[in-house]
């Protein structure tokens, strides 16, 4: 009987050693017994991308973004190989590919490459055949045949690239999570699984930090509706599904709770009041491809102010150097950075309608002694950056003050 087309990812800690390739395969199979056509996609072997990426700072502090890239994408085609060899081993026919092998056509951003478009070609031709298809998360190739890679996190873009190339009825994604929580369940064990949420929640809160999905391949589904299921690689449970409205009968106001610590604040100390000197340090960092996220400024009366931003902390010492050279030249004092800071923020679509809820979220951080260094606002979420060693304590309390845990 021919169900339709399924894709599922399975992520690193999924593939961590062979035991666990060998039960990804009997899972595999198992859906493949129950009649669906399966395209799986894999990350690289446990922590192999961290440790390609350890080894590579070990021959040079700054490598060619193209041979990262060439580097990086092996972990992936390691996996790959070994399940397809673990299904083949229960019987069944599967094939493995890399990225480039299936078409997946990416722009020349080296480590963080755009996916132009995928010629699915290839894998229609063997799921015809009757075949498992293996793809090679995390990676494609641009025009010049030179391998690129999605990003960090990207096999989940991968996943979600091909259930839209491929009209799948699911994209699955399997993790060492039973699904989305209302926060990081190792910080925070009164985490709560939550059975549904929207696009535009996901999206925040991957974007604030929640790294169980890439924020990229929350971008792509929810501009082709790609539904999504969240769920664990261990047990045969349901998990979260990722879908473009959700109907709650109650009224939630925060959804989630999501912690950063990948952003370093920089601070240009008496920026002389007159107008053109935020254009000019924005514009300089912009050029030269730093993306800038929560800025502040400050209200003066001495006609010198203070302008505070946070970059990710890849590109902290490079945005230090340029932001130095820049103010230099408008009579601005010293520029700091501060790698000491994290971001806690609370999500959800309910605060649209609703009044109070930061007070509510400042009131949380005042109680435990929290100092607020930044605030940052959306229409769906509320940050705060705060010194480092308070995270894991504010990630707690604002779960407990916004009643997450019950
Ligand atoms: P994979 O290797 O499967 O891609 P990741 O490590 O990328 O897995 O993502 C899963 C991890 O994301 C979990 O182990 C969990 O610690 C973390 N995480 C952070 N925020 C959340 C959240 N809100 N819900 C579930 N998991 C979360
Ligand atoms: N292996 C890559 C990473 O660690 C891609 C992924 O896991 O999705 O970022
Ligand atoms: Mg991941």
């Amino acid at each position: 009987m021919h169900k339709g087309l399924i894709v599922q990812k399975f992520g690193g800690s999924s593939v961590a050693n062979a035991e666990r390739i060998q039960s990804v395969a009997t899972r595999v199979v198992s859906y493949r017994k129950k009649g669906y056509d399966l395209v799986v996609v894999v990350s690289a072997l446990g922590d192999t991308t961290d440790e390609l990426i350890e080894l590579a700072g070990k021959i040079t502090t700054d490598p060619s973004e193209r041979e990262m890239d060439m580097l990086l994408s092996t972990g992936e085609q390691i996996s790959v190989a070994l399940l397809a060899m673990a299904i083949h081993k229960l019987g069944f026919e599967a094939i493995s590919f890399t990225g480039a092998q299936v078409g997946i056509i990416t722009d020349s951003t080296h480590t963080r490459a755009r996916i132009i478009k995928i010629n699915a070609d290839k894998i229609k031709e063997e799921l015809k055949k009757g075949k498992i298809v293996i793809v090679a998360g995390f990676q494609g190739i641009n025009i010049n045949q030179d391998i690129t890679t999605l990003g960090r996190g990207g096999s989940d873009l991968t996943a979600v690239a091909l259930a839209k190339e491929l009209a799948a009825k699911e994209c699955e994604i399997y993790t060492d999570v039973e699904g989305i929580y209302t926060t990081d369940p190792r910080i925070e064990p009164k985490a709560k699984k939550i059975k549904a949420v929207t696009y535009d929640e996901m999206l925040e809160m991957a974007s604030l930090g929640a790294q169980v999905m890439q924020a990229r391949s929350i971008e792509v589904a929810k501009k082709f509706d790609v539904p999504i299921h969240v769920r664990s690689s261990f047990n045969g449970k349901s998990g979260t599904m990722i879908v473009k409205e959700v109907k709650r009968m109650e009224d939630v106001v925060v959804s989630g709770v999501t912690i950063n610590k990948n952003e370093s604040k920089i601070t240009v100390c008496d920026v002389p009041d007159r107008p053109g000197i935020a254009a000019k340090i924005f514009n300089h960092l912009a050029e030269k491809g730093v993306n800038v996220d929560m800025i502040v400024q400050n209200v003066s009366h001495t006609r010198q102010t203070d302008i505070s931003f946070t970059v990710g902390k890849a590109d902290a010492k490079k945005a230090l150097r340029l932001t130095k050279k820049i103010s230099g030249n408008t009579g601005s004092g010293q520029v700091l950075l501060d790698d000491d800071i994290a971001r806690v923020s609370i999500v959800g679509v309910g605060m649209k309608s609703h009044t109070g809820v930061a007070a509510t979220m400042f009131d949380a951080m005042a109680e435990n002694k929290i100092n607020i260094e930044m605030i940052s606002t959306s229409d769906i979420s509320i940050s705060c950056i705060i010194k480092k060693k308070f995270a894991e304590t504010a990630v707690k309390a604002l779960h407990e003050k916004f009643g997450l845990g019950k």
